[in-house]
């Protein structure tokens, strides 16, 4: 099985794409940026002056229908879609196991071309309907509490296989609009006007619709992907396409600095940083990205990130584990320190998962309590996240494969072997 292994320590360094050929000599559309699909469709002997509208066809069909046959594409001429379906496929990721829990949440494993795989969760509440997306197969972080950082195997998602996430949920989900759809503004919308995203598009509204929020929380760090997060998350936000509003998209990082400001500047969407403790000391051991960008680097690169407001706050996820990060002293300082840094911020408390082999335990519910008090009392939103699908394993960090797994061993060696990667760059 080709796998593209990452190597050990990997810098954030952007890599430009290559738009994937596949075994049979097709090009997966999905994943395309509109500028690539409209080249694509030219290298295929689409005559020139007619790309950009055929791109802006096929487009629509894709993203905005869901459509995966090009003999289901009406307005495009039967010669054309011979020519498309000759050299093109639409394609979605294959499901190698689809669970639903008892509270709705369900779970999708993906299989890709190459074997791998990778999690998908979809959450539906009340109000909205949140999904999971995973940016890489398995992490090279190895947060020491979570279970994605345990898996043997890591490499990147392509643009496609991460806008795949969400368009095979809407498959499942049965969102593709029927009716004909009126062109609309581009998604670039910068007024303040929270609720331009629920505008009615064509015939339909998002209203009652079921997906209406995407998380960037799957399995992998979104930020060491940069490249294919931002192609990807372009895509999900073009208006004409999928649609859905940078408000109601939010990436997290487990905290790579040097990509923040540019996640806020091409990206745009809201941001949750996985802070998880307020000591060197501690989250050196939980969260060893941190021995590189330290906790006042990361706050300041916060506090520098563009767009955040008090109306788009800054979500600190903090997992609450016993006797390790959780005294009301830990929860005094993560004050001080938003306070510090002027962040407009809340506060995200997520009861630890625990997980075969896990070294910690969850906070005792009071413990939590009394935190999330503090917290608040200090003037900063602190819920406590309620935990979904637990039945079919679907929460954060426990998202898995049937990949191997790595020992505690050889993950320790392996975290040595960066953090002396991370000594030496330093120097
Ligand atoms: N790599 C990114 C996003 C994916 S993880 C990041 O680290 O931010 C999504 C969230 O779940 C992160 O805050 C992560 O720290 C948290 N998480 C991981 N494992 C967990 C576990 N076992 N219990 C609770 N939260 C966990
Ligand atoms: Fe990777 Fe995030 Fe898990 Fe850390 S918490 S190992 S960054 S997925």
């Amino acid at each position: 099985m080709p796998v593209m292994q990452i190597p050990g320590f990997i810098d954030p360094v952007p890599v430009p794409r290559v738009a994937s050929l596949r075994a049979d000599g097709k090009t997966a559309i999905v994943g395309l940026t509109r500028t690539e699909l409209t080249e694509a469709l030219t290298t295929a002997g689409i005559p020139a002056k007619q790309a950009k509208m055929r791109a802006s066809q096929v487009w629509h069909w894709v993203y905005h229908r869901g459509v995966v046959d090009f003999d289901l594409m009406a307005n495009i001429a039967r010669d054309t879609r011979t020519v498309l379906a000759e050299h093109f496929v639409v394609g979605r990721p294959e499901i190698a196991q689809a669970q639903v829990s008892t509270d709705g949440t369900r779970k999708w494993l993906l299989r890709f071309d190459d074997g791998n795989e990778a999690e998908c969760v979809f959450i539906p509440d009340a109000d909205r309907g949140t999904l999971c997306v995973s940016a890489q197969v398995g992490c090279t972080l190895n947060c020491r509490f979570c279970f994605t950082g345990t898996m043997k195997l890591v490499r990147n998602l392509t643009p496609g296989e991460i806008v795949g996430q969400v368009m095979l949920a809407r498959d499942a989900l049965g969102e593709w609009p029927t009716g004909a759809a009126k062109p609309v503004a581009r998604a670039d919308d910068d007024d303040d006007d929270a609720d331009d995203d629920d505008a009615p598009r064509g015939n339909y509204t998002s209203e009652g619709r079921m997906l209406t929020n995407i998380v960037m929380m799957g399995m992998g760090e979104p930020l060491y992907n940069f490249e294919a997060v931002k192609a990807a998350l372009g895509i999900v936000m073009d208006a004409t396409g999928l649609g859905l509003s940078k408000r109601r998209i939010t990436l997290s990082t487990s905290g790579v600095v040097p990509m923040m400001a540019r996640a806020g500047e091409e990206i745009g969407v809201n941001l949750a940083v996985s802070l998880h403790a307020v000591t060197k000391e501690v989250r050196d051991e939980i969260v060893p990205i941190n021995k590189r960008y330290g906790i006042d680097e990361l706050l300041a690169a916060c506090a520098a990130y563009p767009g955040a407001n008090n109306a788009r706050r800054i979500t600190f996820e903090y997992v609450m584990l016993k006797d390790k990060n959780d005294s009301d002293d830990d929860a005094r300082e993560l004050v001080r320190l938003i306070r510090k840094y002027r962040l407009p911020a809340k506060v995200n408390l997520i009861p630890f998962n625990p997980w075969p082999g896990s070294d910690y335990l969850c906070s005792d519910p009071d413990r939590i309590a009394r935190f999330s008090d503090i917290v608040f009392r200090g003037g900063i939103s602190a819920p406590v996240r309620r935990p979904r699908g637990r039945d079919i394993m679907a929460a954060c960090g426990q998202l898995k494969s049937a990949s191997e797994k790595i020992s505690r061993a050889e993950l320790d060696r392996r975290s040595a072997e960066k953090e002396a990667g991370w000594v030496d760059a330093a120097a």
